[in-house]
Order: structure tokens, then C-alpha cells, then sequence
């Protein structure tokens, strides 16, 4: 009985969690139950990590190409994003792949730079990684396994225990918790939207082309076709994400052309 009375303790501290939720940048209802700086913290060791044990790219063009692109981006982010210290790196790996760390952090594997084929796409991957960053993708993938975990917990607490109506009560509200932010792969397909139209957002604000989002995607799939890159594992290049981001790149348009006519034009070349 002492155990299940933690369990229900714990579900008591989810619920208390969950009445504070905040948004993310596109204004979606969010759960992130652990503290930012720890989650950067925890970023930085992992990033420290991957740096000693993966190669770094030493071709000073390629690295010159990259930070010049990063930084036109971050330049152009929303404060306090803009004065954050990122850190950006490339890895020497055939491998067609880019990730990001909570904490600023993100990684981009040479291969990518096979397959973006300018600035304004190679754009489209370093804003989409830095949308996952802001919008604390990583927090609220954890909290739904944290959430998870604690449901399946509950739900044999109730089917092993004779617990009194309110701890019944308070369980199945956890348990209804579990339900509505668990599930891996729905809640990543909301990450990969959202981070998708803050990428392209970034873009804009930076003067890079919104229309080469979908560009990079068609590359994206027309190689994947051929030999599978790994970035397409966890970037399915639908046809709906497509369509989804050549419609949002049309209505930024007029914007990014406005952009334009006021000096944002970065001039990053691989060479
Ligand atoms: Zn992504």
C-alpha cells in the first residue's frame, strides 16, 4: 500500500504539473515538465560528447559556408534566441543527416551539404533544427515518456489494488494524462510541422528564400529513393509535408520579397 500511495503521490505532482502548461511559438498548447536548464545542460554534455567521438569537418570552406548561413539565422531570430550562444558544427560524415541539442546545439553531417543545394536550402535544415531548439521539442518528448511511463505504472496499481475513490479518481486522471500526451510517433509529427513553419519563419525573417524548403525536401526524397538517408528515419519527405510547406512558403512571399527590398540579402557560398 506504501508504494501504490507513491505512485498516487506522483500522480497527484503530474496533475499539478499539467494545470501549468505553457505554448510553444506557434501557439500550441504545451507540457514541458522539466526545467530548461537542465534539459541544456544535459544537451551541452551529450554535444560535448558526440564532438569527441565523432570526427569534425575540417574543410575550412565547407565550415566558412555553414556558420556563414547559422549565423545569418540566428541573427535574425526573436530575443532572448538572437543573443543565445549557439553552437553550430559540422561533422565529416557521408551521412545526410542534422539533428539539434536542447541548449543551443546543433550538428550537421557533411552528406547534407551533398543534397541542400544552396544557401536558402541548406537554410531550411539549420531553421528547422533551430525550431526544434525554441520550441523545446526535446523537453515535451520526454515529459510524454515520463507521462507514459507513469500511466502504465497507474494502470496496474488499479488492476492489482483495491484503492479508495479518490486515489481511483486520481489515478485514472493521471492515466487520462498518459493518454492525451503519450504516444511517440503522433506527438513527432506535430514536432516535425511545427518545426517545419518556425524553419521557414526563421528563413524569412533572415532573407533566405521560403520556397526552397519544399526544394530541399524534393531532394530529400528523390534520394531517399535511392539509398535511404538517414535524416529521412526521422523526416518522413511526404507529400503532405511538401504541400504543407509550399503553402506556407507562398503565403511568406510577399514578406520574404519585402525582406529583400530592405537589405536581407545573405550571400553565403560553398566555396
Ligand atoms: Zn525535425
Amino acid at each position: 500500500m506504501k508504494a501504490l500511495l507513491g505512485v498516487v503521490a506522483m500522480a497527484a505532482l503530474a496533475v499539478n504539473l499539467v494545470t501549468s502548461c505553457s505554448s510553444s511559438p506557434t501557439g500550441r498548447q504545451t507540457v514541458k515538465l522539466f526545467p530548461s536548464t537542465e534539459l541544456a545542460a544535459l544537451g551541452a554534455a551529450s554535444f560535448n560528447d558526440l564532438k569527441a567521438r565523432q570526427q569534425l569537418s575540417d574543410n575550412s570552406a565547407d565550415i566558412r559556408y555553414l556558420q556563414c548561413v547559422s549565423q545569418a539565422l540566428i541573427g535574425a531570430l526573436p530575443e532572448p534566441y538572437r543573443s543565445a550562444s549557439w553552437d553550430v558544427q559540422l561533422f565529416a560524415s557521408d551521412e545526410v543527416n542534422a539533428f539539434a541539442l536542447p541548449g543551443e546545439k546543433i550538428g550537421v553531417y557533411s552528406g547534407l551539404l551533398e543534397v541542400a543545394e544552396n544557401q536558402h536550402q541548406l537554410a531550411a535544415v539549420i531553421g528547422h533544427e533551430i525550431g526544434h531548439v525554441i520550441a523545446e521539442h526535446a523537453n515535451e518528448r520526454m515529459t510524454a515518456q515520463v507521462g507514459a511511463g507513469l500511466a502504465l505504472q497507474l494502470g496496474g496499481a488499479i488492476a492489482y489494488s483495491e484503492m479508495d475513490d479518490n486515489s481511483a479518481a486520481l489515478a485514472m486522471m493521471a492515466l487520462g494524462l498518459g493518454v492525451q500526451i503519450g504516444g511517440v510517433l503522433p506527438f513527432s509529427r506535430i514536432h516535425e510541422s511545427e518545426s517545419d513553419q518556425l524553419g521557414v519563419d526563421y528563413m524569412v525573417a533572415a532573407g533566405f528564400d521560403p520556397g526552397a524548403a519544399a526544394d530541399l525536401w524534393r531532394n530529400m526524397a528523390a534520394l531517399g529513393k535511392a539509398s535511404g538517408p538517414q535524416w529521412l528515419s526521422t523526416h518522413p519527405a511526404s507529400s503532405t509535408r511538401i504541400k504543407a510547406l509550399e503553402n506556407y512558403a507562398a503565403q511568406l512571399q510577399p514578406l520574404y520579397q519585402q525582406g529583400r527590398t530592405q537589405g536581407k540579402q545573405p550571400d553565403c557560398k560553398r566555396s
